[in-house]
């Protein structure tokens, strides 16, 4: 199932032919003809995926940082992209522990649907190809969480994010 999600996120993103990054997961969200609503939720309300007149919807919380939201789009992207029959039904609401953790045992008691949506999100804004292409070009040292910063910031994604998913490259 996981690698379904993932299977799908590359396909999506190999599709824009990108030669470096950011991915631009808005206006890929946009060309999926999904409408982004940027709102001021509670804090610890990171996003929400919904259809209204069957046209998907995905919601951000304004307040959280450029890189947070980012990962709210990829990860509301991949529910609409992975559980498009849920949303006929509800409104899937994602609260910060619904996202990925630094530490992997707490993600164990988290719903499939969101370890599905968050390996999209991972494999979406984080394409191997392109974590290999820029750990080649600048050969830094790994274990430096100053050069890890640039790169995430390069990604445009949290340091914790870029180093999860350095774990799986
Ligand atoms: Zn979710």
């Amino acid at each position: 199932m996981n690698e379904s999600a993932k299977e799908q996120a590359r396909m999506l993103v190999d599709k824009l032919g990108l030669k470096g990054p950011p991915v631009p997961v808005e206006k890929l969200a946009k060309a999926l003809g999904v409408r982004i609503e940027y709102t001021p939720f509670d804090d610890e309300l990171s996003g929400m995926a919904f259809l209204r007149d069957g046209k998907p919807i995905i919601g951000v919380n304004s307040k959280h940082h450029p890189n947070r939201q980012r990962f709210t789009i990829a990860h509301e992207l991949g529910h609409i992209v992975l559980h498009r029959s849920h949303l006929e039904n509800a409104v899937l609401i994602d609260k910060s522990k619904n996202f990925i953790a630094r530490d992997p045992t707490s993600a164990q008691g988290i719903d499939p649907l969101e370890i599905q949506a968050n390996a999209f999100a991972s494999e979406l804004l984080l394409p191997a190809r392109l974590v290999r292409q820029v750990l080649s070009e600048s050969a830094g040292d790994l274990h430096d969480d100053d050069y890890l910063i640039r790169l995430a910031q390069r990604f445009r994604v949290s340091l914790t994010a870029f180093q999860i998913r350095l774990e799986q490259i």
